[in-house]
């Protein structure tokens, strides 16, 4: 399983801490929680259709990456940050998104 605060990886099922944070890790299923379906789905939506301007990421609140994003946009007419809207397109999809605060965000 994943730590749900850093996103690390914990090699014991039953750990209560991770061990990389030092978080409490909840064990309740992630694919029983609506609200981190719903932020995916609103990723991806954002992603689609206003990825070029970065706007998924400033969502997710990884806004340093997203004005990144939107700055090469405007400096390549979206080019670039329509490539770079198209991988993280992909990655979302994947489910290796991760969110300014290192989340992953993933469908379930
Ligand atoms: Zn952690």
């Amino acid at each position: 399983m994943f730590c749900p605060n850093c996103g690390s990886e914990i090699q014991n099922d039953s750990a209560v801490v991770c061990v990389n944070c030092g978080c409490a890790v909840s064990h309740r299923s992630p694919t029983a929680d609506p609200a981190q379906k719903k932020e995916w789905e609103t990723a991806l939506i954002l992603c689609i259709f206003l990825g070029v301007f970065g706007v998924h990421r400033f969502y997710l609140k990884d806004t340093k990456l997203a004005a990144v994003q939107l700055a090469l946009g405007l400096l390549s007419c979206f080019i670039i940050s329509s490539i770079w809207a198209t991988v993280d397109f992909v990655m979302l999809l994947a489910g290796s998104f991760k969110t300014g605060d290192g989340r992953l965000i993933t469908q379930n």
